[in-house]
């Protein structure tokens, strides 16, 4: 690659739809692939994950939904979280399905829907228990007549009910057994109030490979497509390498102080390198005093307090030169820091690594193996 591009996102589309295949095979093909907070952060991979095997796409907002339509895919895709005003006539017109958790919410869709002369898909949300999304158990039975009334007059079609499991990544936590209760319920309610949703859905990622979940129609999968595994069960391909380039370096006497309130100061004579990216391109700042980079060929301590453009990176005995390869993050099989190391060093998750990588950072995507080419030029 040339150019004059400094940091980049590579996102290895070959890892991602690999992935996805495992899990459209895990499922029995009935997978929805959720790509949501711009698919993780991974950016333009709807067709990507369609063509590996994923039957359905899921996101929060209409928004996201209608960008899945302008890229011109045709699967089904779900949207489940708007505010009462959304533009659902926009959803509606565009064949977008939508969650549904609340009465208010669900009158709107219905005039939406009627107000264009179509009938809105919808499925309906159970909270199962984590007190978040969709609606509270006790509020069930109503929302459901209501949209037996509303499909009554053609508004609506109710084609699923889904929950979402609060502790799946614990299988044995009999909070799991208690809220598969609750989803099994609600589907007993919603037939006795005659509806007829085609499909059910409770897993996620958690709940799919730990199996808490499983038993019903369709898996919503996000963190797994991109090789996050919350359960800790299952090996799956990390989809992304996060590289820079030194901007400057210098060598510097024992006892420099170093960054901000100089919260590393050398205790040797050593090297420093500066990298062009901080907390203001999604590197966590909790990390600081524990993270390293991939550096002239070996892991590099990062010192001092990240600054919100700049890292400073210690290498020792080594002077690199301006423009060598840093590798921030990557799969890992070249000894370099993975997403999970970065989650471990800020005391995060990695789905929080990968969604807030800043716009600084230019996406590249690859369908070529998960090289590194440490030390080669970005
Ligand atoms: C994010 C989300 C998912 C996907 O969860 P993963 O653990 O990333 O697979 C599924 N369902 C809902 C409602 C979500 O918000």
């Amino acid at each position: 690659m040339s150019g004059p591009v400094v940091s980049e996102l590579l996102v290895h589309d070959d890892a991602v739809r690999a992935n996805t295949a495992f899990f459209a095979d895990r499922t029995g093909g009935h997978l929805m692939a959720v790509l949501k907070a711009d698919a993780f952060g991974h950016g333009d991979v709807a067709r990507s994950v369609v063509e590996a095997g994923a039957r359905s796409i899921g996101v929060t907002s209409i928004a996201e939904a209608l960008a899945v339509r302008a890229d011109g895919i045709d699967v089904p895709v779900l949207s489940w979280l708007n505010p009462v005003d959304a533009d659902f006539a926009a959803a509606v017109g565009a064949d977008v399905d939508l969650a549904v958790g609340d009465p208010a919410l669900l009158a709107a869709v219905a005039r939406a829907a009627r107000s264009i002369g179509r009938r809105a898909r919808v499925h309906l949300h159970v909270d199962v228990g984590m007190a978040r999304d969709g609606c509270p158990p006790d509020d069930w039975a109503a929302l459901c007549a209501l949209a037996r009334e509303f499909e009554g007059v053609g508004d609506v079609r109710v084609v699923g009910v889904m929950g979402h499991l609060s502790s799946a990544d614990r299988p044995g936590d009999p909070q799991n057994t208690r809220e598969r209760l609750v989803f099994a319920a609600a589907l007993r309610t919603a037939r006795r109030r005659a509806l007829t949703p085609a499909v059910a859905h409770l897993a996620a990622t958690a709940g799919t490979l730990t199996g808490v979940g499983s038993g019903y129609g369709l898996h919503r999968i996000g963190a797994g497509l991109f090789g996050i595994d919350p359960s800790g069960t299952t090996t799956l391909r990390p989809a992304l390498t996060l590289r820079t380039r030194v901007v400057a370096a210098r060598r510097v006497r024992a006892g420099t102080g170093v960054g901000y309130g100089h919260a590393f100061r050398t205790t040797r004579t050593t090297n420093l390198a500066l990298l062009p990216l901080g907390y203001g391109d999604g590197l966590p700042r909790a990390a600081s005093g524990r993270a390293e980079v991939q550096l002239a060929g070996r892991r590099r301590p990062v010192v001092g307090r990240f600054s919100m453009d700049m890292l400073v990176v210690d290498t020792g005995d080594d002077a690199v030169a301006d423009g060598s390869v840093a590798t921030v993050f990557g799969p890992g099989q070249d000894g370099e820091p993975t997403v999970a190391d970065w989650a471990g060093w800020a005391s995060t998750i990695p789905h929080e690594i990968v969604t807030t990588i800043g716009s600084r950072v230019a996406r590249v995507h690859r369908t070529a193996g998960p090289a590194t080419d440490a030390g080669g030029t970005p």
